[in-house]
């Protein structure tokens, strides 16, 4: 075999993007996919397929991976990497919200996933990326929808480990911290519209600030940091289960697993406060 194959979604911007060039330069043939493909031309200039997707519409999802097992034969790469934090109280957010957050970040994802394990159970290989968050085992509040589906990701994932691996597959999850994306703009914005208002309204104002506030800002960590641990979960033999990376991943995993919910219930209020003081 000569060539690899790499299909990455949320590929318009943050993460998505620099995982899918980073990709390419390793050589791999790329395929990047979003809803806003205008956002994508500069990376087709470099010779990366771009492909119009909504992650959430099964014909998108279809016509997604048919064309690239039409045009390439095959699919060694998959990374799951749309999302969005549909931020808001749990008393205010719609159901339809919700269901729509995990339309994103859960079904969305494990739809593709369906699609295409086919190929890589006849491939026997395959790496499938989901990128979770240490929003899937840590939790903050106004973002419980959010942490509902990166925490049902994380668990989905971990049965696909176990139910694929006979067929030469690997799954691997990635828990980024703090990442300097349009992530936070948007899940702030979210919680606004949502929660702005009303009874949660002071802690909204207070958390959109935490989200987007100068100290975020100022040691988030860059999307590289995130596409080159996804380089280097794919171009591993045996890549890690999990691999956690950016501002704040490692300490706040740590104290989630050593502290008591009431002691980390503490710790993400005071870490709340004291970030808005910045
Ligand atoms: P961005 O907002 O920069 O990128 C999100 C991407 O998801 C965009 O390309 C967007 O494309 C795509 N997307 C959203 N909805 C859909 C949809 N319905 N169909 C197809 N694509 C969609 O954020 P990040 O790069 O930060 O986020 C990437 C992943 O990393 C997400 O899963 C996020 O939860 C996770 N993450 C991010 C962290 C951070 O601090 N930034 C921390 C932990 C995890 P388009 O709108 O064009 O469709």
């Amino acid at each position: 075999m000569t060539y690899k194959v790499a299909f990455v979604t949320g590929a318009s911007s943050g993460i998505g993007e620099v995982t899918a060039k980073k990709l390419l330069q390793q050589g791999y043939i790329v395929y990047a996919a979003a809803r806003r493909i205008e956002r994508m031309e500069p990376m087709s200039r470099l010779g990366i397929h771009i492909l119009s997707l909504d992650v959430t519409d099964e014909t998108s999802r279809h016509a997604a991976i048919t064309h690239i097992m039409t045009q390439s034969g095959r699919l060694d790469i998959l990374v799951n990497n749309a999302g969005y934090g549909a931020y808001g109280a749990l008393e205010d957010i719609p159901l339809e919200e919700a269901r729509a957050q995990f339309d994103v970040n859960v079904f969305g994802a494990m739809r593709l996933i369906q699609l295409s394990l086919p190929h890589m159970r006849r491939q026997k290989s395959g790496t499938i990326i989901n990128v979770s968050s240490i929003g899937g085992k840590i939790y903050t509040p106004l973002g419980g929808w959010y942490h509902g589906s990166k925490f049902a990701l994380e668990a989905l994932s971990d049965c696909l480990r176990l139910e694929v691996a006979p067929f030469g597959i690997h799954v691997v999850i990635i828990e980024p911290g703090g990442i300097k994306t349009e992530w936070a703009d948007i899940a702030a914005a979210k919680l606004l519209k949502t929660s702005g208002h009303g009874p949660y309204a002071a802690q909204a104002h207070a958390m959109a600030q935490t989200i987007t506030g100068t100290l975020s800002r100022r040691y988030q960590s860059a999307p590289e940091l995130i596409a080159n641990t996804i380089v280097k979960a794919v171009t591993t033999d045996q890549p890690k289960t999990r691999y956690v990376a950016g501002l704040g991943a490692k300490p706040l995993l740590l104290l989630r697993h050593l502290l008591s919910d009431r002691l980390f219930d503490r710790l993400i209020r005071l870490t709340a406060k004291k970030s808005r003081r910045l």
